[in-house]
């Protein structure tokens, strides 16, 4: 690991500050991901700025008129626990739940979850292997090498690395919103548009500026958050990352589909909504067969890879399955 400074931010405000002044500097929550990052050679930063003692980043509310209000610095596990969350939005409670183990949710934060990193094994392994992501220009090893775990939608010959969260998968779904701080002030982004492709600059993940800060996160008030759930299909039972998952949202009347909402994870470059899935289902009847219909039309556009091409069955049975799942909720 090579040196770096270590500093504690005293408000966002300062963060940024410090931000803007260190080239180079991260910020550190929780440290499961950044540490993590840092040992194995794929972030190198000049300076960790240590935001932990920003308890006013550390709020979860519930207003039953506005929706959700979660601070970036709330930790998975409480917002998992969190009863308002988990009776009014079961998805999001759901996919904490299913990331990660105890351990890491106790100490994760919600703005850190958000922003981690592929698990592309190419990637994480680093030299010999040729990546892009974490060496810009060099080639891409998934390219005829092992893509199993790599991304049928969102890829680019550069980079085929799949976004590895569950509880932004689950924000998407509803549409959520992230307050952002920089130095010109706050502003908002929705999750989906916190996410880049991999295009030609496949070292570039997000769209958030390096002087600037995620201070909350916002889930609106739906007729839908309360018939959700997230599915997610691994290797093994704990502490793995999605094959597949699906975070989806039903408002019905008399089983008939008013609206839907079908994100995917595990399968693209990052959080993925089926748009057109969701529209198939607008007034249909939810059964069995409507529901592998939409899951069928989740995955028509998919894009496989020489060892990923089951993703494509297993999807369209894991959204069938979820909303299934979802429509029992009352
Ligand atoms: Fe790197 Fe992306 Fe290729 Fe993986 S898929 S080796 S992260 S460039």
């Amino acid at each position: 690991m090579r040196p770096f400074a270590y500093s504690r931010a005293s408000s966002s405000e300062d963060a940024v500050r410090r931000l803007a002044m260190s080239d180079g500097a991260k910020l550190m929550a929780g440290g499961t991901t950044l540490y993590d990052l840092m040992k194995i050679g794929a972030e190198a930063p000049s300076s960790v700025i240590d935001i932990n003692a920003l308890h006013d980043l550390s709020f979860i509310e519930a207003d039953r008129d506005k929706g959700l209000r979660l601070g970036a610095l709330a930790r998975m596990s409480d917002v998992a626990a969190e009863p308002a969350i988990v009776e009014g939005y079961p998805a999001i409670s759901q996919s904490l739940w299913l990331a990660a183990s105890q351990q890491l949710r106790n100490m994760a934060s919600l703005g850190g979850n958000l922003l981690q990193r592929t698990r592309c094994a190419y990637f994480r392994t680093g030299a010999p292997y040729a990546c892009n992501k974490r060496e810009p220009g060099t080639g891409c090893s998934a390219v005829g090498g092992i893509d199993r775990g790599h991304a049928l939608f969102g890829a680019s010959q550069n980079c085929s690395a799949v976004y590895p969260g569950d509880f932004a998968i689950a924000l998407v779904a509803f549409d959520a919103q992230l307050d952002v701080l920089g130095p010109n002030g706050n502003r908002t982004l929705p999750v989906e548009g916190l996410y880049r492709d991999p295009g030609g600059t496949p070292e570039q993940d997000t769209t958030i500026a390096a002087d600037e800060i995620i201070t909350a996160i916002r889930v609106p008030v739906t007729p839908f958050s309360r018939r959700s759930t997230y599915l997610k299909i691994r290797d093994r039972a704990s502490y793995a990352f999605a094959l597949v998952s699906a975070a989806v949202a039903l408002d019905l009347e008399d089983g008939i589909v008013r609206q839907a909402r079908i994100a995917l994870g595990g399968v693209a470059t990052r959080p993925w909504r089926a748009r057109s899935a969701e529209a198939a289902l607008v007034g249909r009847h939810l059964d069995r067969q409507t529901a592998l219909d939409a899951g069928g039309i989740a995955f028509a556009d998919a894009r496989p890879g020489e060892h990923n091409g089951f993703k494509i069955e297993l999807g369209r049975q894991t959204v069938a399955d979820a909303l299934m799942t979802a429509a029992e909720r009352i």
